[in-house]
């Protein structure tokens, strides 16, 4: 399996209960190095502009009005089908559908709140990494 890289944030729910350490450690214990890490205030346009994709889905205002409510780590993950392995590890979106032992079933809040975005294909993986890190900033 090759290694490749995938995206990740960890969101305001998990930044404000203090979890970016709780998080780290399963990304890591699934496989995943963390070559990129940065903890930044998302502004209203870069929020919109990586969720643009769910512009239309009823949820996109409340999206980015919690995505903007506090600071958030973006960091670049890689690893074996990294991809894959940190869906794995994050669980189903809704962590009420969540796996036991999934970072989403452990410490997401609800649906939205959900502690942990992480990209769905290698291909959004390369836009989003590129939308949050010059390539210097990625040190694998
Ligand atoms: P995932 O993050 O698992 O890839 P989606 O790409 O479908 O899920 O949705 C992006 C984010 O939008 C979710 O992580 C969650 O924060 C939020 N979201 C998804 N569905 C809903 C919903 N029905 N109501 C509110 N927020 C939602
Ligand atoms: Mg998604």
């Amino acid at each position: 399996m090759a290694v490749t890289r995938t995206f990740s944030i960890i969101k305001p729910d998990a930044t404000r209960r203090n979890l970016t350490g709780a998080i780290t450690k399963m990304l890591e214990e699934a496989g995943l190095r963390v070559v990129a890490s940065k903890r930044i205030h998302m502004t209203r346009d870069q929020a919109e502009g990586f969720y643009a994709v769910h512009k239309k889905r009823p949820f996109f205002g409340e999206l980015c009005d919690f995505m903007t409510s506090g600071p958030v780590v973006v960091q670049v993950l890689e690893g074996e089908d990294a991809v894959k392995r940190n869906r794995d590890v994050m669980g189903a979106t809704n962590p009420a559908d969540a796996a036991e032992g999934t970072i989403r079933k452990t410490f997401a809040e609800g649906i939205e709140a959900n502690s942990v975005h992480g990209s769905d294909s290698e291909e959004n993986a390369k836009i989003e990494i590129d939308f949050f890190f010059k390539p210097e900033e990625v040190v694998g």
